[in-house]
């Protein structure tokens, strides 16, 4: 039996001395070397004892060796554990007593407090900094490069992803090799990724969207990837005219538009910009294709699902939608409280099935099992809509649903309406609670700075478009929205934060 997931992305390309991985002022490593470095790195771990199975956690900044790491996990059989490096170490406490991994590989600049969290789950420590350094890489560079690679099949595990957890814990989705394979081909087909592209690779590897979506299509594709530590508007721009393509969150794109060395001859070469991981506003959609002449693609998954709407790549790019199910995928819309599947354009719950989704949450069975429906489909808890054509639109999360007076208000219709107005940059609608109502309605707004707007002119803007329930009870003004690295709005942050304003 071979290696399922790393067999297709790496292992045929083990004598490749094409450039795949080109990091602008830096290392330039070859698929050759990538293939070299991922059997050092499985030697490594065999020699650090790490079996079929067992879980290897690693909480690096973003480099090649990283990567590295993550091909050589899968090559030796291992799970890929990847954390995000925001976390402190207390949230790092709780994943690796979770996930009790064999080897945890953590940032050498905070060695002292992760040995403590190491020696309390009796897991080996080891260290990996973004230039390379650290004691992982000193036993990476003297193993053998030669390595039998270790046979895995379609369903073992290659990876486990912690969600982000906006509410309650952090829930381990398990990511079989299969799950990766599959929706990683089908994507490299549909985008039409082929040896001659050239990925603006913006985003952090602990995710879903840097980690499988960008790298992994850029292997199968035989494609090269420029590797940028993180997002910089004007290093993006430099490199532009060296690229074919790009993947990032909104914040990328929006970022880009107020970058005035982005211009229209800068974009000319380029085939494709890909959007995801949060809301694409339709206002930044018809900026960019007007500054650009290129329609923004605009794709939709998560962690526990890879993939599983995309626009068109030949076809209408819809803006404000996610296109339609990718291959493979079977998505509904189904009322969230007796799963009753929905008609065209009725809001309700979206639910996915394919090969693309995850295995269920590690040893959460409970929570595994609430989370499908007795038919297979998994609940994403995301709100949305198909329309008469097929477009896939998201109106948000289902714990973002606000109920006011018993009745539900989708925030995105308000924060449309609001976003629309001149004067303001964005908005996001959120319920908090409310003596009267349950919940009230609140809209937090950013103005643009290019005129004076006011509460009162909001209110009296938008009232007449909006059922009086829908209509915020309170507009407030904030200098921006408070966002995670993957550009997600966090509305729980201003729930929070505005918990106590109807008194009570
Ligand atoms: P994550 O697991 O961190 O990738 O987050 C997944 C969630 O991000 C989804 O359940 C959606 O709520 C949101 N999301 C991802 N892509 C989009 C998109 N294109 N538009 C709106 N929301 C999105």
């Amino acid at each position: 039996m071979a290696n399922h997931l790393f067999d297709r992305l790496l292992g045929h390309q083990a004598t490749e001395d094409k450039i795949f991985i080109d990091v602008p002022g830096g290392r330039k490593i070859s698929f050759r070397t990538l293939h070299q470095e991922s059997g050092q790195v499985a030697n490594a771990l065999i020699g650090m004892g790490v079996e079929p199975g067992d879980r290897v956690a690693v909480q690096v900044d973003k480099s090649p060796e990283a990567l590295a790491v993550y091909l050589g996990v899968v090559r030796a059989g291992a799970i890929f554990l990847p954390l995000n490096t925001a976390y402190t170490p207390s949230e790092v406490d709780y994943f690796i007593g979770n996930a009790a991994p064999r080897v945890f590989i953590g940032a050498p600049a905070k060695e002292d407090a992760l040995e403590d969290i190491a020696d309390a789950h009796d897991c080996r420590l080891e260290t990996l900094a973004a230039d390379g350094s650290g004691s992982f890489w000193e036993t990476v560079a003297a193993a053998e490069i030669d390595f039998d690679t270790v046979a895995r099949g379609p369903d073992d595990l290659a990876a486990i992803l912690y969600t982000s957890g906006t509410t309650g814990r952090s829930k381990g989705a398990m990511l079989s090799h299969d799950n990766l394979y599959d929706n990683s081909a089908v994507l490299k087909d549909y985008w039409g990724f082929t040896s001659d592209d050239v990925l603006l690779h913006a985003l952090p590897i602990y995710h879903t969207h840097g980690l499988f979506v960008a790298t992994n299509i850029c292997l199968l594709a035989g494609a090269s990837m420029i590797f940028f530590a993180k997002f910089d508007p004007d290093a993006l721009v430099a490199e532009m005219p060296n690229a074919t393509s790009m993947m990032g969150v909104p914040t990328f794109y929006t970022r880009l538009l107020r970058t005035p060395s982005f211009t229209r001859e800068v974009a000319a070469p380029m085939r494709l910009f890909i959007s995801g991981s949060a809301p694409l506003l339709a206002e930044t959609h018809e900026q960019f294709s007007a500054l650009t002449g290129h329609a923004i693609l605009e794709r939709y998954g998560m962690t526990e699902t890879n993939m599983n709407t995309s626009n068109p790549y030949d076809g209408d790019r819809r803006a404000g939608t996610v296109g339609f199910p990718l291959p493979g995928v079977e998505l509904r819309v189904a009322d969230p409280d007796d799963g009753s599947v929905l008609g065209p354009n009725e809001i309700g719950v979206i639910e996915v099935k394919g090969s693309n989704v995850f295995k269920g949450y590690w040893q959460m069975p409970e929570k595994t099992a609430e989370e499908f429906r007795e038919d297979g489909f998994f609940i994403t808890g995301d709100l949305g809509k198909v329309d008469a054509d097929g477009y896939v639109t998201i109106v948000g999360r289902g714990k973002d649903l606000v109920i006011s007076g018993g009745f539900n208000v989708y925030p995105k219709e308000i924060e449309e309406k609001i976003d629309d107005l001149p004067g303001v940059l964005e908005s996001a609608v959120i319920g908090v609670p409310h003596p009267d109502f349950g919940e009230g309605v609140t809209a937090v707004v950013v103005a643009d700075g290019s005129r004076d707007i006011s509460d009162a002119d909001i209110a009296a803007a938008i009232s007449s478009d909006l059922a009086a329930f829908k209509r915020p009870k309170q507009i407030i003004f904030v200098d921006e929205l408070p966002r995670n690295t993957m550009g997600k709005v966090q509305k729980n942050v201003l729930r929070d934060r505005y918990a106590d304003i109807y008194g009570d």
